[in-house]
């Protein structure tokens, strides 16, 4: 069973099932044995030891604090994409040198933090939300109060009127004291207003930066609008050098489902995993974007289009046989599929029209069933 975004098991997390945890018997990191069985926690932190310094050392990688942190970070589990990069890497077997560990990790860095970036935009944006929510109720509870309030000052004032010996006195004063309050509270009531307008109009805005940003917030990819700048340009480059470019665009199947049965935080934690997985497909001769909802597209650059088709139906047949588990909730969420349509973009008169096939092949796979990816015919 894989754990959602999680390939790797982490010192205190059970074994998984049918694994014995015993992998040390009773050794120490000193070499010396224990006479009582090591529990499953010291030899998960030995286990990680043993793997920071069998990767320094086979990669003859120098022992210095910022090695040892990013053995840590590959071994822990700390930052998953680097440590996908580097499995990539040693099964493709190039070296895994100094300066290529600098520049990965210079990366990985960068993306984890326009990630940070994304969810705190992404986090200010909802409480803005609710913020101009709470200022609205607050406004109308103030409003009915007032209502009310006027009421009883003019109930008082004619009582007032009514009376005629020393309890009149108090009652104006009362009378005074509550419009008094009332101003008050008309001027709460108008600041809560300007708060809630001011509250949505910089929400608006976020929305807006947020559009015009490159990256998608929740997946950290490039988004629809920066994807296209980018076919533009390996359009330009492929057609000059008569190069192979090949488009797919990929999408998760019966999705809504995963919505409505697991809610959507779920469902946003299952989008953030298949990108990962088209991330992994990527290299710097293919491009991956988010479409938007749980649409992908895939740029290939110098791949026709069966070698796409290839790529990508070894990916979704992979994928397709994974039990995936939130790894929030601990749920089980089963077997998710997508399908694709390819298309060969000098097919086309067009970037675009190239676009479409790629779009109508996906909609055949759709028809033919799913969990399937189809090349589009020119
Ligand atoms: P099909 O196999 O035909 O693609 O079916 P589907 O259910 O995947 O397709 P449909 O287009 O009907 O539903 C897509 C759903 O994806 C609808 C929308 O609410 C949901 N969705 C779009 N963007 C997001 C998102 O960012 N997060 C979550 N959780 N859901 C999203
Ligand atoms: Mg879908
Ligand atoms: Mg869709």
């Amino acid at each position: 069973m894989k754990f959602l975004g999680f390939g790797r098991r982490r010192g205190d997390e059970p074994a998984p099932e049918g694994v014995q945890d015993w992998s040390h018997d009773s050794v120490l990191p000193d070499g010396t044995y224990s006479s009582r069985p090591l529990t499953p926690g010291e030899a998960a932190r030995i286990d990680l030891l043993d793997q920071i310094k069998a990767f320094l050392i086979d990669h003859a990688l120098d022992i210095t604090p910022r090695n040892l942190m990013i053995a840590h970070k590959i071994f822990s589990g700390a930052n998953l994409r680097f440590g996908d990069k580097v499995a990539q890497r040693q099964f493709s077997g190039e070296p895994i040198t100094q300066q290529w560990l600098d520049e990965t990790m210079a990366e990985a860095e960068d993306q984890a933090e326009r990630e940070e970036l994304a969810k705190m935009v992404s986090q200010l944006s909802q409480s803005l939300g609710s913020f101009a929510q709470t200022a609205r109720e607050a406004t109308q509870a103030t409003a009915s109060y007032n209502e009310d309030m006027e009421g009883h000052a003019s109930d008082m004032e004619a009582m007032g009127e009514a009376m005629d010996d020393g309890t009149s006195v108090d009652i104006r004063a009362l009378t005074r004291l509550t419009r008094a309050m009332m101003e008050r509270t008309w001027q709460v009531e108008e600041d809560m207003r300007r708060s809630e307008r001011e509250a949505a109009a910089l929400r608006r805005k976020l929305e807006r930066a947020r559009a015009d940003a490159s990256i998608d917030y929740l997946t950290g990819l490039p988004n629809r609008r920066s994807f296209e700048h980018v076919f533009d340009e390996e359009y330009r480059k492929a057609r000059a050098e008569i190069d192979d470019l090949t488009i797919a665009i990929c999408d998760i199947d019966h999705f809504k489902g995963v919505n409505d049965t697991h809610g959507h935080d779920t469902g946003d934690r299952v989008i953030q995993h298949v990108a990962g997985l088209f991330l992994q497909i990527s290299d710097q001769d293919c491009h991956v974007a988010r479409h938007g909802g749980e649409e992908f597209v895939l740029l290939f650059r110098g791949v026709n289009a069966e070698t796409a088709h290839a790529r990508l139906d070894k990916a979704r047949e992979n994928f397709a046989q994974r039990h995936l588990v939130d790894r929030e909730t601990n749920n089980p969420i089963g077997c998710i599929t997508f399908s694709g349509g390819v298309a060969d973009v000098f097919a086309y008169d067009q970037p675009r029209e190239a676009m479409r096939a790629a779009d109508k092949a996906l909609y055949m796979a759709k028809r033919q069933g799913r969990n399937r990816i189809v090349i589009a015919a020119p």
